[in-house]
């Protein structure tokens, strides 16, 4: 029956079958695949000697105490994340929100003021209070902001400041830089447009030859890379597909050869995802790589494609939620990159919210649940797109749309 998984279909069936096969040509590579599977076969193993667990549980509870915990006291392992406090801040609300684990209120409010401190006085995020702008921190801030959605948070956006600055990073080729001054990526597209369209500031001169750079970055692999001419990379594929997403450009990229590049990424015998070919299963490509398959759906549903299904994404959905509860759980909460890895807010974040997108179809009116173990194991949907709640877009659409969008020929004022 389509939609119904069995119980480990493919741990039990043909995960021995598929372990690597290296031609016999042994390399650097060859030797880690074979330890990774290894691993792996190990985590199964255990877990199927244990009687009393028959379907793979999400270890709810544990995750929710490391999450709270977290939310109000950043161990000293991250000190070296200084830089990146509005991303904890995302990472663990959004994590939250997957989980329907409500924020007390008292909490919502200290992380506005928190963040508030990390908005820079000429626009934009900063890593930190008193660093610089950086659009990888905007989209964290915004997007934590979203997530709590109240007057409060949305009243701390600049909207006309964070207009100036993402003019300031807008580069005369389309792209734009990270900061004032720094390295030029796809990331930096898709942090852009994504602040840009839920806080309703996106003109057409921002986005102006946008479309253009970003499908230039698509290779020969099928995927994109950070810039143009690398090679093909999870991450940066997410970012420039849900850009282009964004600014309704996505049919103009080869979608047929991203498809065929994206599927080839889960890996066979673990059920994850690794972020390019030839690399490790890695629990964070569950959401970069996974969370593409919803964007491809849409956007050959929208070419007219005829053929697609009305209940499934176009990769294992299964396979995938098995891999992140059998092999990226910590007992003790917080999720993976992969067994033998210690636990951080990233993977948590990313673990979670590719288990959602492998748990939920959801294409026009259609939605399709499909949920590996216990009813328990559900998780709340997330936006393929902005990788929040579908209700906190909406909340954030409705807010911001009821506000003019700030004239973007304007000198910028002083900070
Ligand atoms: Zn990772």
């Amino acid at each position: 029956m389509d939609g119904v998984p069995t119980p480990l279909r493919c741990f039990n069936e043909h995960h021995t079958a598929e372990m690597l096969v290296d031609d016999g040509v042994e390399t650097v590579t060859s030797l880690e695949q074979e330890k990774v599977e290894r691993s792996i076969k190990e985590v199964v193993s255990v877990y199927k000697q244990m009687h009393s667990l028959p379907q793979p549980t999400l270890l709810r509870e544990q995750h929710y105490q490391y999450l709270k915990k977290g939310l109000r006291h950043l161990s000293d392992a991250y000190e070296c994340m200084d830089a990146s406090r509005p991303w904890l801040c995302f990472w663990i609300l959004h994590s939250l929100e997957l989980l329907e684990e409500p924020i007390p209120a008292a909490v919502a409010s200290d992380v506005c003021q928190f963040l508030s401190r990390c908005q820079s006085p000429t626009g934009g995020f900063a890593g930190g209070p008193g660093q610089h702008a950086h659009l990888a921190p905007t989209y964290a801030a915004v997007n934590a902001l979203c997530i709590i959605g109240t007057e409060e948070s949305y009243n701390i956006i600049d909207r006309e400041k964070l207009l100036d600055f993402l003019l300031s990073v807008k580069q005369p080729d389309g792209s734009f830089v990270m900061h004032v001054g720094g390295e030029v990526d796809v990331r930096s597209a898709y942090c852009a447009a994504s602040v840009a369209t839920l806080t309703n500031i996106l003109t057409p001169k921002l986005f102006e030859d946008t479309a253009t750079w970003i499908l230039s970055c698509q290779n020969w692999e099928g995927g994109l890379s950070g810039v143009p001419g690398l090679e093909a990379h999870g991450g940066y594929t997410f970012c420039g597909t849900a850009a282009l997403v964004i600014l309704g450009k996505e049919h103009m990229l080869d979608l047929k050869a991203l498809l065929r590049w994206v599927v080839s990424r889960q890996m066979r015998f673990e059920g994850g995802f690794q972020g390019r070919s030839n690399k490790l299963v890695d629990g964070c490509y569950s959401f970069w790589q996974a969370g593409l398959l919803p964007l491809l759906h849409r956007a050959l549903f929208k070419d007219g494609e005829s053929e697609l299904s009305r209940q499934r994404w176009m990769f294992e959905q299964q396979a995938l939620q098995e891999y992140i509860l059998l092999c990226c759980q910590n007992p003790s909460g917080g999720l993976v990159d992969k067994p033998g890895k210690s636990r951080d807010f990233y993977h948590t974040c990313y673990c979670l919210s590719g288990l959602s997108i492998a748990q939920h179809f959801g294409n026009m009116d259609l939605h399709h649940e499909m949920i590996l173990g216990k009813e328990e194991n559900r998780l709340a949907p997330t936006h393929p797109v902005y990788n929040i709640c579908p209700e906190k877009v909406a909340k954030a659409l409705q807010h911001f749309h009821r506000l003019p969008v700030p004239d973007d020929s304007r000198q910028p004022g002083p900070p």
